[in-house]
């Protein structure tokens, strides 16, 4: 019997590769699978955090888009309302739970990377802990698989509001992603061929440039977002479930029990028509979304459609023009951490349009300490005294940083001011108003800089 199988498989091969040679139709070669292309990549860090978009989702896919979704961090680091489970185990629980709120709109290709969810408003500490380079290195990947027209993310930068440092950690990382999955010298093993059969470490993606950016801001205040890109209803009726966006939106929500199940389980309570009375009396659901456009690569107005000058197919990579770096006397002072990042971020990724407060500002709670986080730069060629003072508003206390210091001849220095905030009595009922704090920097008895950051105080806020 062997040498039987033998002999024909030998005839076999012999037949199959002379039919080859005489073959008239070309083979076709493998293409991307279109099972995983997209029209938006939505890019956000927690689960829930989807809700900030899924009206709009819901919108687009009635249009027939195609959506896919990433996860920073798989949100381990929450209380648990549904549960005893925390941490890791938290977060197997939540990456179903948001998987099952995005199932309910039609939306099964989500992805986590591996980031660590961090509680702070320091975007910085939330990039450190998501291992930024292994985090850009997969959500770059995912936009070479997905190809998505459009990425749509949190806004990047610092405001007072949520300003949750991991929310803006997805929108540097989206940016990032958005100005390298184009380029062929990035990841360069991700759009490489394997040269032979099964080899498992080159990926035969290919390089991946998306059309157009889009944010939503974290921030409390509205004013410096209005017209900087399209704003979209959530009270219109969906074609294909017969209900406005809203509510598809709020339906997809109930998946999150671990994060809202006494909220959930008084909604299971009510009829519809009181279901529609409390979210029509908090704007939170029914506000209309407003997103800022980032940038286009493909022309389209400001406050047009997302898809306005969308045509389908590939565009060339575009390198992002970098602004020149601002000029600077040989010595000054400037805000770092967070703040310093920001402006250069804005800087390398073309992004000198995007809105942002200047003054810089925070909203921190009551009885913490504000870290002022400072530059001391000194281009000259010898060593050089300063002098830091602060003014702050009246039982704020002043802990450390100010006074004389010296800087290096030719170094970049790292300082910071350090200031106690007074604490906000539990029964205050007075919306928090931001406080200024102004750093002037001397040296010679000539200024070399005046810094200004706005402060709120709450009863309760993320850590700084
Ligand atoms: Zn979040």
């Amino acid at each position: 019997m062997r040498r039987l199988d033998k002999a024909l498989l030998s005839g076999f091969l012999l037949l199959s590769s002379a039919l080859s040679s005489v073959a008239q139709e070309p083979q076709a070669l493998p293409a991307a699978d279109e099972r995983y292309k997209v029209d938006i990549l939505l890019v956000v860090a927690h689960p829930d955090d989807e809700g900030a978009a899924t009206p709009y989702l819901a919108r687009t896919l009635d249009e027939h888009r195609r959506v896919a979704v990433v996860f920073g961090t798989r949100g381990s680091s929450g209380a648990n309302e549904a549960g005893a489970e925390q941490a890791a185990a938290l977060g197997a629980v939540r990456e179903v739970e948001a998987r099952n709120a995005l199932t309910t709109l039609g939306i099964n290709n989500v992805w986590f990377l591996e980031g660590r969810d961090t509680a702070s408003q320091n975007v910085l500490l939330s990039l450190a802990n998501w291992d930024h380079g292994e985090s850009l290195e997969q959500l770059v990947r995912l936009v070479r698989l997905t190809r998505p027209e459009v990425i749509l993310t949190f806004l990047p930068g610092t405001f007072i509001g949520e300003d949750h440092g991991d929310h803006q950690a997805s929108g540097v990382l989206a940016t990032e992603a958005f100005d390298l999955a184009g380029d062929p010298a990035a990841f360069p093993e991700q759009v490489a061929a394997p040269m032979k059969r099964l080899e498992p470490y080159l990926e035969n993606l290919r390089p991946w440039q998306p059309k157009k950016i889009y944010y939503f801001p974290d921030a409390d205040r509205e004013d410096i977002f209005r017209g900087k890109g399209p704003e979209y209803s959530v009270k219109e009726i969906s074609k294909s479930s017969k209900l406005p966006y809203w509510r598809m939106a709020f339906d997809s929500f109930r998946s999150h029990q671990t994060q809202a199940k006494s909220f959930l389980d008084k909604l299971a309570q009510m009829d519809e028509a009181q279901i529609e009375k409390m979210a029509t009396s908090d704007s939170f659901w029914t506000e209309a979304l407003h997103f800022v456009l980032g940038k286009s690569l493909v022309g389209g107005s400001l406050t047009g459609d997302v898809f306005e000058g969308i045509t389908p197919g590939a565009i060339p990579f575009a390198r992002p023009e970098v602004s020149p770096e601002p000029a600077r006397p040989e010595l000054s002072v400037d805000l770092a951490g967070p703040y310093s990042f920001y402006a250069e971020f804005r800087r390398a990724h073309g992004l000198t349009n995007l809105p942002h407060p200047e003054p810089p500002e925070i909203a921190l709670q009551g009885h913490t300490t504000l870290v002022i986080p400072l530059w001391v730069r000194n281009r000259t060629a010898k060593t050089q005294a300063i002098s830091l003072a602060a003014s702050l508003p009246a039982g704020w206390t002043l802990q450390s940083g100010t006074g004389k210091f010296t800087v290096a001849a030719k170094q970049v220095a790292a300082t910071r001011i350090e200031v106690l905030l007074p604490a906000v009595p539990e029964n205050e009922t007075k919306k928090p108003e931001p406080r200024e704090v102004t750093v002037r920097a001397d040296s010679n008895g000539q200024s070399i800089g005046e810094i200004k950051l706005r402060v709120e105080l709450r009863k309760r806020a993320l850590p700084q």
